[in-house]
């Protein structure tokens, strides 16, 4: 089974590394072509030139790229040389709508689809331990399975088109509400004056301890804002949330607040830090 993988940002690169480690990975393509060329170096795989030519090569197209409108521009240009019974498989955070398109659109080449969001970070991404949710049909993830295995801890199966990534969009406000307690609760921790390394360690092992608090409580204390997870990025998560709760008439106090604590940090220029930066709004030094 040839594999190629599209997208090798924060999350792409560790993917592509463990997909090529279990055997799989016949070839990369990357819009910044450098990025490919010395991943492919690295790993001994094919720079594809254009998604195309990826396409035309392999059996299953994986992708990981930022927002909508670049799964859907990737997606054309897959349709365009892509061979019937290929499978493609977006890992990418983006709208329900947004898959059933690409699944409309591949659907008519006789190309099967599926939508896997991902969590797990770009740790899990490095370590493969992200857990998936699959929308699409279940005989095409069995398909993958070996290939998807290769990145993941937990491949969970939600229903047809659209659903993994509505399962997202259940992580993505759970994870904003999980932001919004660990920033304020250290900002509080600062402010009285207690030791923050004792602190992350001690309530970590306990009933608040979360995976937020263990891998970013340390650096945010310490003003480290790298990502991560860009905050530009949960922000764009968050707003497809907010439409989706809107038209389902779920009220969403917790999604809306965040939504513009993001838009006061990326008007003040912080867009591409880790989405930990929210401290920035809730410690008073
Ligand atoms: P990133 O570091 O910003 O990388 C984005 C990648 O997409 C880059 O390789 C970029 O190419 C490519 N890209 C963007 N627009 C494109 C287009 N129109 N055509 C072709 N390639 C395009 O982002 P990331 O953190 O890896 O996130 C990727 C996706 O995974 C997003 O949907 C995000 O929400 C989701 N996600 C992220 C995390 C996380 O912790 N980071 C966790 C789970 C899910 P260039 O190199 O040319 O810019």
């Amino acid at each position: 089974m040839k594999v190629g993988m599209i997208g090798l940002g924060a999350m792409g690169i560790g993917m592509a590394k463990n997909i090529a480690k279990a055997g799989y990975l016949t070839g990369v393509y990357n819009r910044t072509a450098t990025k490919a060329q010395s991943l492919a170096d690295e790993l001994n795989v094919i720079a594809f030139p254009q998604p195309e030519d990826l396409a035309v090569n392999t059996d299953i197209a994986l992708l990981c790229v930022s927002a909508d409108n670049d799964v859907l521009a990737v997606v054309e240009r897959l349709a365009a040389t892509i061979r019937p019974g290929s499978i493609v498989v977006d890992m990418s955070t983006v709208s329900s709508d947004t898959a059933k398109q690409a699944a409309a659109v591949l659907a008519e080449k006789q190309v099967a689809f599926l939508d896997a969001p991902v969590s797990g970070g770009v740790e899990g991404a490095k370590n493969g331990t992200l857990a998936m949710m699959v929308g699409g049909d279940p005989d095409i993830l069995e398909k993958a399975r070996p290939v998807l295995e290769s990145m993941t801890r937990c491949i969970m199966h939600m229903g047809p088109s659209g659903s993994g990534q509505a399962t997202k969009a259940v992580n993505q406000i759970m994870a904003a509400g999980v932001n919004q307690a660990v920033t304020e609760a250290l900002a509080f921790a600062h402010a009285q004056n207690l030791p923050m390394e004792k602190v992350i360690e001690v309530i970590s092992g306990g009933a608040a301890g979360n995976w937020f608090l263990q891998h970013r409580g340390p650096t945010m204390t310490q003003g480290i804002f790298t990502p991560g997870f860009k905050l530009g990025l949960h922000h764009k998560d968050l707003k497809i949330c907010q439409s989706m709760a809107k038209s389902s008439g779920v009220s969403t106090t917790l999604l809306d607040m965040s939504v513009a604590d993001y838009e006061r940090l990326m008007a003040a220029g912080y867009a591409d830090e880790d989405i930990s930066a929210l401290y920035r709004l809730k410690v008073i030094d």
